[in-house]
């Protein structure tokens, strides 16, 4: 097959070259009223590949990018926590017949660590894409979490944008007894 970027023939769904030069990822900061979120990629740089997240394509896209980001992340993040941790992916629904979110949080797997799949569902099936702050602020997702208590979770989204939605996702499992320790996000667009 081509590559998905450069369209030089390869194996995998992106060339080896553009695995390790166009989509090596580069870890950004943000602090969302107290809560830490990392991302991988500035959104700007990887938005044609983003956007296929409601396409067949992106089935292949979404799982090629967490392994080069989310998988080396958790391995690594592992080898200093001696306590089991948890990870909840936002609002895992299936689109398109599979969930983008789900396909980050599954390359998380790995020993000590337990993906707690659709556990956080969103009732309100609000689009917040192009909505402004204050929309997002008067239009909650209001989450259903069904999953363990009194435990450490790291948050997953594929884009964090404003912040609203994972500092209610926050709000809604600290109030059933989850430790959020951060967030990871695909892309941040700032
Ligand atoms: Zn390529």
């Amino acid at each position: 097959m081509r590559c998905l970027s450069c369209h030089r023939l390869t194996f995998s769904t992106f060339c080896k070259r553009c695995r390790e030069e166009l989509l090596k990822p580069s870890i950004s900061k943000r602090n969302i009223d107290g809560l830490e979120v990392y991302s991988f990629y500035n959104y700007h740089n990887i938005e044609d590949f983003l956007l296929t997240k409601h396409t067949p394509l992106g089935f292949r896209v979404y799982r090629e990018l967490a392994k080069l980001t989310f998988k080396p992340f958790i391995q690594e993040f592992i080898k200093n926590s001696n306590s089991l941790i948890y990870i909840v992916g936002i609002d895992e629904r299936v689109n398109s017949g599979y969930s983008h979110v789900a396909l980050l949080t599954h390359q998380m797997r790995c020993r000590g660590v337990e993906i707690l799949h659709s556990s956080l569902i969103a009732q309100n099936r609000v689009n917040y894409s192009g909505k402004s702050l204050q929309f997002r602020l008067e239009n909650h997702r209001e989450f259903r979490y069904r999953g363990k208590r009194d435990i450490d979770v790291i948050l997953v989204d594929d884009i964090i944008t404003t912040g609203t939605t994972l500092k209610e996702a926050k709000r809604v499992l600290s109030r059933n007894g989850v430790n959020t320790l951060f967030a990871l996000t695909l892309a941040s667009l700032v």
